[in-house]
């Protein structure tokens, strides 16, 4: 039911604790709103991340993607 973002789990599950009850999908126009359920079941995040981050399709602030990054 997600969208095909993907984050790592730990900063992830802060982010949605933190923006609740609405913690939407930090990636620039996705209207998603995160669940836990769909973030923390997925293996290859850093690499996923990696691959955003160099297509510059995130567009959140900094401390967030400092967030998202440390492990
Ligand atoms: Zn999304």
């Amino acid at each position: 039911m997600g969208c095909k973002h993907i984050y790592e789990k730990e900063p992830a599950i802060h982010y949605i604790s933190t923006k609740k009850p609405h913690p939407r999908c930090p990636v620039a126009g996705c209207p998603k709103i995160l669940q836990v359920g769909w973030v923390v079941c997925d293996a290859l995040l850093i690499i996923e991340i990696d691959e955003m981050r160099l297509a510059s399709a995130i567009n959140i602030n900094s401390t967030m993607v400092e967030d998202f990054y440390r492990s």
